[in-house]
């Protein structure tokens, strides 16, 4: 399964789950815009290292989407 920047993007595009993590609210940088380069299950609450989502969507989003 693919695990990179691109199928991030890519599936957190298709998910209903997706929840930024909001570090960059009140920081002043020009990054709060909460939508284009930010949305990737890297920047997602749900986001886990070892398995991606901890709630099992992103496997089965790259599945049923051909990632
Ligand atoms: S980490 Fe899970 S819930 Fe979050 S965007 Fe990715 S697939 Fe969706």
């Amino acid at each position: 399964m693919k695990k990179d920047a691109k199928t991030f993007h890519e599936v957190a595009e298709r998910c209903t789950r997706f929840s930024p993590i909001e570090e960059c609210k009140n920081c002043g940088c020009s990054n709060s815009t909460s939508s284009g380069e930010n949305v990737s299950c890297k920047s997602c609450r749900h986001y886990e290292p070892d398995k991606v989502c901890t709630l099992d969507l992103y496997k089965e989003i790259v599945t049923n989407h051909n990632l």
